[in-house]
């Protein structure tokens, strides 16, 4: 069975809201490694403002910590950039996209409609950071279903089944990615919420934050409502956690390790 590392790749600090994490995931299989989301990279930690620039450091409270980033968290734990041969892409914002990068060689797994988004131009994404010829592989809609929702099983040759599950409206082709764990699963629903106490609370304050950066805010809201039916029908099945709750994140993966 492929097993889960839960990783830090980065830290965000936005006024009047807890402290923000980017909680990717590291898939250990026999195969190889693959990274669920690549965080804040190398390249914006030597050169934040050239990179990113200032307005959106400051709108989304970047920090820069060298440690905090994939790379470097894969090699604490024994590995190098080279054994991780994919990377599962939930969407292509700034703070999950800033790693790819440092994984030259990586074949990078991305919904369709997400990789035309994110290279049309549109402000959100930053295109220094798919500068460096990345091997993208793009998954189209799909048949087959997983507790009711659209799943494009992902190309990895894992021992493990891999799905991207379309949740779209935070962008316009955002995807959680599901990974089987024996008899269940575990669900990263990536930027479907930011805090999962928008699932139990619909006026939570963080959601007029989550509407604004919203590419299709109806669609954002159908997504969190068809999560809070899989959560109530399914939680025994699914294991559920997302990108930014610092809750969510087991305590050993902050700070410096
Ligand atoms: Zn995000």
């Amino acid at each position: 069975m492929t097993s889960i590392h839960h990783i830090n790749c980065g830290t965000l600090l936005v006024p009047n809201f807890p402290t923000v994490v980017c909680h990717c995931l590291l898939l250990e299989d026999e195969a190889g490694l693959a990274l669920i989301d690549s965080g804040i990279g190398l390249l914006d930690v030597q050169d934040p403002v050239g990179r990113l620039g200032q307005q959106l450091i400051d709108m989304a409270g970047f920090q820069f910590n060298e440690f905090d980033t994939a790379v470097r968290r894969i090699e604490n734990l024994g590995f190098s950039a080279d054994d991780v041969r994919h990377i599962v892409m939930t969407h292509c914002d700034p703070d999950h996209a800033g790693g790819l990068a440092d994984f030259p060689n990586a074949q990078i797994h991305v919904a369709r409609e997400e990789l035309s988004h994110a290279l049309s131009g549109h402000w959100r994404y930053i295109p220094r950071q798919f500068q460096h010829n990345p091997r993208w592989q793009t998954y189209e809609p799909v048949q087959r279903r997983w507790f009711g929702l659209e799943a494009r099983p992902v190309s990895l040759g894992f021992s493990s089944e891999v799905l991207l599950i379309p949740l779209f409206g935070h962008t316009l082709g955002h995807c959680g990615v599901a990974v089987q764990q024996g008899d269940g699963w575990l669900l990263h629903v990536g930027d479907a919420y930011y805090l999962r106490a928008e699932l139990t609370d619909e006026n939570h304050p963080v959601s007029a934050l989550a509407a604004q950066r919203a590419d299709n805010d109806q669609c954002r809201r159908s997504t969190l409502n068809e999560l809070r039916r899989l959560m109530s029908d399914h939680g025994d099945e699914i294991q559920r956690i997302g990108y930014h709750d610092i809750n969510e994140l087991p305590e050993f993966c902050l700070g410096p390790s």
